[in-house]
This record gives structure tokens, sequence and C-alpha cells, in this order.
């Protein structure tokens, strides 16, 4: 019989209840675990990556999205070359071992002139290279990877395909999306995914079932957030079309803290950022939260001022004036007083190259 992965997952009925828990004094315990497993298994440094979001294009309809190939208020934009390569400069001058780079799934863009990018970056600051840019091609995949490319995010969104067809009404598949992220292990990719928590129509078995899938998929990374109502987007004008479930996911900062903690137990060497998106719903304590609940990975944004608030994925997501400098001295100093550290380095998931070093050895014993 094949074993499932649980990773260090509690029972089923443990899981439940913590998913069902409101009391936040009730989860301390599942957070202080999180917390010592992510100690134990990956340290107290915090990985910083520079995030540029490269294109707001985009040919989906995901109807929670305010970048959705129909929402007509934002205006478009892509970056150029310099524009990108300098995004490269600033990560590397700042210290981050990481540039992760992100998309609309952007018909228009040039996908050679991204290789060539990668390789840039490769030469010039030797960071490794994160892929955000949503369901491309396989050959696509493949060209970046042998540019360079090192690891590839996609989420999931939610662990109910049926629900994710709901909210794809561009006939984008939740099947295809999990058997993408398998193809790009395959390439040599680390991969990473994730789900939105709190999505109209979403229930607590989804967020179980959720982590139940972070686990069996060996994730590298995994993203974490709640879900944020864009005015802007064809959810909230169709929202009837998605009722309450009998058993409510929550988009609040505690539904959001524990899928995170499980998430660090589903997957203990795992890479698990704290998002921007919490931090936008919890401001005062959605950060310091989640890297106390299992998270070790930040990603100061990084894309040029005047394209930032056209990243306009939910409201309030580039809203912030700070430059990278003032950013990253609040970052040091918030790490600092929780007794955390930037790591430095490129930060790759360890059970990643656990695996690398396993199939090296058995290739030096076969020949
Ligand atoms: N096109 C890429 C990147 C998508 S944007 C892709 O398909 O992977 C990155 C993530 O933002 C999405 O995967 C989604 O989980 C999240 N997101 C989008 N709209 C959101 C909203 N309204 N609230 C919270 N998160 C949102």
């Amino acid at each position: 019989m094949k074993t499932r992965s649980r990773g260090k997952l509690p029972s089923p009925e443990a899981i439940r209840r913590c998913l069902a828990e409101e009391d936040p004094a009730a989860l301390a315990p599942l957070f202080a675990e999180a917390d010592a497993l992510r100690m134990r298994h990956v340290g107290d440094a915090v990985w910083l990556r520079g995030l540029v979001e490269l294109s707001n294009h985009c040919r989906r309809r995901c109807a929670y999205c305010g970048i959705a190939v129909g929402a007509s208020r934002v205006p478009r934009y892509r970056l150029d070359r310099d524009g990108f390569l300098d995004c490269a400069r600033r990560a590397h001058g700042l210290g981050y071992g990481t540039l992760v780079v992100q998309a609309g799934e952007d018909p228009g863009l040039d996908v050679e002139g991204l290789a060539e990018w990668i390789r840039s970056v490769k030469t010039n600051w030797g960071l490794a290279i994160t892929l955000s840019l949503g369901e491309r091609d396989l050959d696509e995949l493949a060209l970046w990877r042998a540019a360079g490319a090192d690891r590839y995010f996609l989420r999931m969104e939610t662990a109910d395909a049926a629900l994710y067809d709901h909210l794809h009404p561009d006939g984008s598949s939740w099947a295809d999306r999990l058997a993408l992220l398998v193809e790009a292990r395959r390439m040599g990719y680390e991969i990473g995914s994730g789900i939105m928590v709190g999505l109209p129509g979403q229930d607590l078995d989804d967020l179980h079932h959720a982590v139940e899938l972070f686990a069996e998929l060996q994730l590298d990374m995994i993203g974490v957030g709640p879900y944020i109502p864009h005015p802007d987007s064809s959810l909230q004008r169709r929202i009837e079309d998605f009722p309450p479930a009998s058993e409510p996911a929550r988009a609040t900062e505690l539904q959001t803290l524990t899928v995170l903690a499980l998430a660090r137990m589903a997957r203990p060497t795992a890479n698990l950022p704290s998002t921007t998106a919490l931090a936008r719903v919890a401001p005062g304590t959605g950060r310091s939260g989640a890297l106390g609940a299992g998270a070790n990975v930040i990603m100061p944004n990084l894309t040029p001022a005047p394209y930032r608030r056209a990243y306009d994925i939910y409201p309030g997501k580039g809203s912030t004036e700070a430059t990278d400098i003032e950013t990253h001295r609040q970052l040091l100093a918030s790490l600092a007083a929780l007794g955390r550290f930037p790591g430095q380095g490129r930060g790759d998931s360890l059970s990643f190259l656990r695996n690398q070093a396993t199939l090296e050895a058995q290739k030096e014993a076969q020949a």
C-alpha cells in the first residue's frame, strides 16, 4: 500500500478542531508547536526575497482578482529589460538571495527575452530565481529552467476542485494546475503552492484537504493568505452565486495563522512566507503572528513605485510609498525585536537539497 505523506500533521479530528476554533487562546499551543517545528527544521533565519511584479497583463478571468482580463479600471504595464534588471540589482544590493518574479498570465510576455534576463541575473548577481507567472506552456517552463530559474510557485487557490472551477469561468482547471506543478518538479524546479483562506463558498473541509495536499505534494514552498474582496472583481458582482457553506472558512488573521501553522506541520522543512495579504488584513500583528506560527520568509516588494499600485490583485496591495531602504530598515528592526535575523544566501528548500543529494548519490552508485 502506498503510504501517504502527512508530515507531522495532527490527526484529522485534531486538525478539524483547530480549524473550527475561534478563541485565540485555545490556538496558542498549535502556534507554539508550529513555531518549535520551524525552529528545529529551518532555524531562526528569515529569508528575504525581493519581489518584482513583472506585468499586470492577464488573460485569465479569476473571479477574485483585480487584474483579471475584464478589469478595465487598472492601467496595464509590463516592465522592460532595464526595469527588471534594476529590481534584481536592488535585491542584490539589499542582501537578498532570491528574486521572486510574479505576473498576471501575460500573453504578451517576451518568453525568450525573459530567458535572457534570467541569464543576466544569474551572471551579474547569482540570485536564486522564483517564477510565479501562472499556467504557462511546458516548453516555456523548460526554457526558463534551462536559463537558470530555480523555483516555480503556483497556488492551487482552494483544495476544492468544484469551487476552483466555479471561480475560474475561463476553463482553467484545478487538476491541470496541480499537474503543471508536478511537471515543474520533474524539470528540476523547487515547487510551491498555496491557497486563499476565506474565499466565498469555501468551507473548513476545503482548508483541511489543502493542508493534507501540501504534505502529499511535498511542497518546497507554501503561501497562505486571507481572501480580500476586490470591489471591481467579478466575484463581488456575482457574490450570490457563492452561498456560504455550513461551516464557512473565515478570511481572518486567526484562521489564516491556523492554516499556516498546519502547513508548517505538513512540511516541516518548507519555506513559508508571511504573506502581504495577511499583513494587509492585520497591519499591526499579521507579520509577527505569522513569524511566530511557522513562517520563515518575507518578500519585500521591489516593483518600481509607478507600477505597484497597478498590480492591484486586491485593494491596498501596492499602497506603500516607502522606499526600499526604509522598508528594509523597518524589517530588520522588527525581525531583531522578535529575535530573528535575515538569512544569508539563497535559502533553498532543505527537502529539495536532500532529494538532490540522494539523486546524486544514486547516480554515483550506478556509475
Ligand atoms: N498569475 C499568477 C500570479 C497570481 S497573483 C498565477 O496565476 O499564479 C498571486 C496570488 O494572489 C494568487 O495566486 C492568489 O492566491 C492571490 N490573490 C489574487 N486575488 C486575491 C484577492 N482578492 N485576495 C487575496 N489574494 C488574492
